[in-house]
């Protein structure tokens, strides 16, 4: 393709004019000329951070030799021709900039072999000026060579950072770019030492794994998904459970390119809110294709920003391929095992399954047994338990709106609250430790009549055990001096009281009081319908009724949850 220089009106509507500025600067723009020259491998070398020499060699299809010295001159370039192109930039390069903005500030030479051509030629440039033209004896591509970066201009060398930064730099930005083109294979050597290779065999995740690691991308899922009017997003994202501590493991490239898009950002990080715990980030690794007049690329100087003409589809096709893959590929029975081996249930898992431990003489391999028992224990106890749940938000201040794998999940939040807090105190109780009682500053003096006196008489050492604390005082005076500390310190403890007695007055003498207790500490403990909740307290709460084994009711049998899923809402509104 020829090489022309663009008229001035032309050169004068492109996006503010670049300056080189740092090595990754020049490693980024040579290398995009090679993906824009089709090159199917790339081959970068610096040396010194990239002030000595950087080299970017390509198997792309070269410049012809009239063309060379075309390419250095300001506003010079193949891709573009006319204000129409400037509309649909397919390339990565358009303005015909770095080549002559890196020779005006580095000793240059470009050895270029079109295809096809049966030789190769040469240009050298030092600071902006040609010093050799010639032909050279090449394989196909290109191969350019840029060293004393900033030899002529000392001060841009002032703003650089250390060495180890600007290499850190450019690896980073070689690893994106690998990670924007899966089909071309890439590799960096640094002072000579290979510091990253990526195959070219266009498998997303091969590239992935080479640039997180293998365990990361073992974990991450494929999302795919079009929306019939030309967009599509492709790519991996990780489970709530693969996450980390910054945003930097979350990267967008559009139509290849590497960009920042606080529209993407906020469509990935609301489909996964209220699955994170607060401050953690998911690693996604997400490409949209979207046809090149929907976008313009031509908004910023590095090109690290697009704008979309409509971001409502993209933000919603973004929402929806991400949210289908957590919901219906998230890996549940792992994650609930993670959570188990960590969390309290360990000790219910290794008593089911103590005999693997004291019949093996080797602490190390039953160790691994145990583990492994107790992950697939407990994946079948899973089934009968709650899905991953998305808090979407809260109604009316009584129930929790949700959505899960197949469809809307309303919560009945003091209900589901109840049945949490009647398990802990449950569990509580028959633990080595006992139930936690809170004390009261000051004890409670409580009147109470001759039949909740005689609860007391009768049942004061159960009551001790879920954690009501006191003694009688004289006939009909009673200190109490700790309760539950489940309780809601807020919730008038003295009336709590008086109405636990007055259930179990009621409830007859015979049977030991352990469900009424437990149930009505429960009761008193959860949160009330009308409690407004944050989203992090409706997630908590989703994250703990998942964990339990009958989630499904209260303690008093009334449900805790009703699910209207896709299905039936697909129905009433005549979908099927
Ligand atoms: P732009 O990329 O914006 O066109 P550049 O200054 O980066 O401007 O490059 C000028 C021209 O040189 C390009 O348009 C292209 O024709 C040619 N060129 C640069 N690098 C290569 C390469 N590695 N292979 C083939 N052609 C190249
Ligand atoms: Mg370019």
């Amino acid at each position: 393709m020829k090489i022309r220089v663009l008229d001035k009106f032309l050169a004068a509507k492109i996006a503010a004019g670049e300056v080189i500025e740092r090595p990754a600067a020049v490693v980024k723009e040579l290398v995009e000329n090679s993906l824009d020259a089709e090159a199917c491998r790339i081959t970068v070398g610096i040396e010194g951070a990239g002030l000595r020499l950087i080299r970017v060699a390509d198997d792309g299809i070269g410049i012809q030799s009239s063309d060379l010295r075309t390419a250095f001159e300001r506003h010079a370039t193949s891709k573009i021709t006319s204000e129409d192109d400037l509309e649909n930039i397919l390339t990565m390069g358009f303005r015909g900039e770095a080549l002559p903005s890196i020779a005006g500030v580095a000793n240059v030479e470009m050895a270029s072999r079109l295809r096809g051509s049966a030789i190769g030629s040469v240009i050298k440039i030092q600071y902006g000026n040609i010093v050799e033209e010639g032909s050279v004896g090449i394989s196909e591509g290109t191969i350019i060579t840029v060293k004393d970066l900033f030899g002529n201009v000392p001060a841009r060398k002032k703003f650089l950072r250390s060495d180890a930064a600007e290499v850190g730099r450019i690896s980073t930005l070689v690893k994106q770019l690998a990670l924007s083109y899966p089909s071309v294979g890439f590799n960096l050597t640094v002072d000579g030492r290979t510091r990253f290779v990526s195959s070219g065999n266009g498998v997303f995740r091969d590239v992935l794994a080479r640039v997180y690691g293998g365990r990361v991308v073992e974990s991450v899922m494929d999302v795919d998904g079009s929306d019939g009017d030309g967009r599509r997003i492709w790519g991996c994202v990780s489970s709530p459970w693969e996450t980390r501590p910054n945003r930097g493991g979350i990267n967008f490239y559009v139509n290849h390119r590497w960009i920042q898009s606080r529209l993407i950002n906020q469509a990935i990080e609301n489909t996964y809110s209220g699955m994170l715990m607060v401050g953690r980030y998911p690693i996604v690794a997400i490409h949209l294709e979207v046809s090149v007049d929907q976008l313009d690329v031509n908004v910023h100087p590095t090109k690290r920003e697009v704008r979309f003409f409509q971001e409502g589809p993209i933000f919603s096709l973004v929402q929806r391929v991400v949210r289908e893959a957590l919901l219906s590929n998230s890996p549940v029975p792992l994650a609930r095992s993670n959570f188990a081996l960590q969390g309290h249930n360990l000790s219910t898992i290794a008593s089911r399954i103590t005999p693997v431990i004291t019949s093996s003489h080797d602490g190390g391999i039953a160790n691994q047994e145990l583990i492994t028992d107790a992950y697939s224990e407990e994946r079948s106890l899973i089934r009968d338990k709650l899905p991953i749940l998305r808090v979407l938000g809260q109604l009316a201040k009584t129930y929790i709106v949700a959505e899960g794998p197949t469809g809307m999940y309303l919560i009945d939040q003091h209900a589901a609250h109840e049945r949490i807090v009647f398990e802990l105190v449950c569990s509580q109780r028959l633990s080595v430790q006992g139930s936690m009682i809170q004390g009261l500053l000051s004890p409670l003096t409580l009147e109470l009549s001759s039949s909740q006196i005689e609860i007391i008489d009768l049942w004061g050492e159960v009551l001790k055990s879920y954690g009501f604390d006191g003694e009688k005082f004289g006939g009909s005076t009673f200190l109490l001096r700790g309760v539950p500390s489940t309780i809601a310190k807020n919730m008038g403890i003295d009336r709590v009281f008086i109405e636990i007695l007055q259930s179990l007055s009621q409830s007859g003498h015979e049977n030991r009081p352990d469900d009424i207790l437990a149930a009505s500490i429960a009761c008193h403990g959860a949160v009330r319908a009308g409690d407004s909740m944050s989203q992090e307290e409706m997630s908590a709460l989703l994250r703990q009724l998942e964990d339990l084994k009958n989630p499904h009711t209260c303690p008093h049998g009334r449900p805790t949850m009703i699910e209207l899923t896709k299905r039936d809402l697909d129905r009433d509104f005549g979908r099927r």
